[in-house]
């Protein structure tokens, strides 16, 4: 395949990465993308850092962000790019979510305390980036370095599941017809993020028919949704044949990224799955927010 390599889908330590936007830059040269967008929990703090590290490293910067929002079954994630960071309505719901994803850590920290005397709110908060928006990576990072896990993966799989309710507590956060609204208004393209996965909160799983995915794709296409994540590694392979039918269906476009938090956190390297030139176009064309910042040599 030629044409150049992009990864939509990065985080940093402004949200729950374990790298600063600048490394996770440098580590998406590293592995030869050309544009990169990073899309950090409910915050754009790390924009102007990434697209500074952008044009050191002679790479595309798009801004992007993953915002937070609800169905009823549980929490999703809404992929945002090319939006106004200014545009009042979305800053005032990623201000809030972040505030409650603060209350959240907290919360879940004291009840891991009960069984795990050493997870203290000041050791918690070591493992995070003051300032970033907080998730349950921070507790993983700490259960691995009190040897309760050997891995992040290990932490997810088991004690910090969000099936287990002697830990597991949620977060504020709109709800996913807000959510597109609200990236919309604020000139963003809004995409879904990995939508057929297992193991979390999950738009489509294989037990249901083809009328009932095809019909909330179809309610979320007609409410603004521009596209969907389906080359994501947590999206089963099965889940992706069929996203791919619907997503032509309607129309969709659909997007590949690697969703990389840092190295030692999920086993995926930037660019471990991409999105193709023609899809980038696409979304591209639909944005009035804010601008991709081009390497001089493309
Ligand atoms: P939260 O949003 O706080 O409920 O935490 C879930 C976040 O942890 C999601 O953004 C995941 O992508 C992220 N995460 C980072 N590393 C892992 C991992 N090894 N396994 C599962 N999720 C992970
Ligand atoms: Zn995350
Ligand atoms: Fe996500
Ligand atoms: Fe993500």
């Amino acid at each position: 395949m030629t044409g150049p390599l992009i990864d939509l889908h990065l985080h940093s330590t402004c949200s729950d990465g374990n790298e600063s936007p600048r490394t996770v830059i440098e580590q998406a040269a590293l592995h030869g993308l050309d544009i990169v967008a990073l899309t950090d929990h409910d915050t754009t703090e790390g924009w102007a850092e990434a697209a500074a590290a952008c044009a050191d490293a002679g790479i595309s910067f798009v801004p992007g962000m993953e915002l937070s929002a609800t169905v009823p079954g549980g929490s999703v994630h809404m992929l945002a790019y090319l939006f106004d960071p200014t545009e009042p309505a979305l800053a005032a719901e990623c201000a809030q979510i972040r505030d409650d994803r603060y209350w959240r850590l907290d919360a879940m920290t004291d009840r891991l305390a009960v069984d795990y005397p050493q997870m203290t709110h000041e050791f918690v908060h070591s493992f995070h980036t003051e300032g970033g928006t907080l998730g349950r990576p921070t507790l993983a990072r700490a259960l691995q370095a009190l040897g309760i896990v050997d891995t992040i993966s290990e932490a997810f799989d088991t004690i910090l599941s969000a099936d287990n309710d002697r830990y597991y507590v949620g977060h504020y956060a709109p709800t996913v017809e807000r959510a597109i609204d609200l990236i919309r208004a604020a000139g963003g393209v809004p995409i879904m993020a990995h939508p057929w996965t297992l193991g979390r909160t999950s738009i489509a799983f294989a037990e249901m028919g083809d009328e009932a995915v095809h019909g909330i794709f179809a309610r979320m296409a007609a409410r603004g949704l521009a596209g969907v994540e389906i080359d994501h590694e947590e999206n089963t392979p099965y889940g992706r044949e069929r996203l791919r039918i619907i997503a032509a269906e309607l129309g969709l476009i659909v997007t590949g990224s690697s969703d990389y938090h840092g190295r030692g956190m999920k086993p995926v390297s930037p660019g471990a799955h991409t999105t193709s030139p023609e899809m980038f176009d696409r979304i591209v064309a639909q944005a009035s927010g804010s601008a991709v910042q081009w390497a001089v040599a493309i």
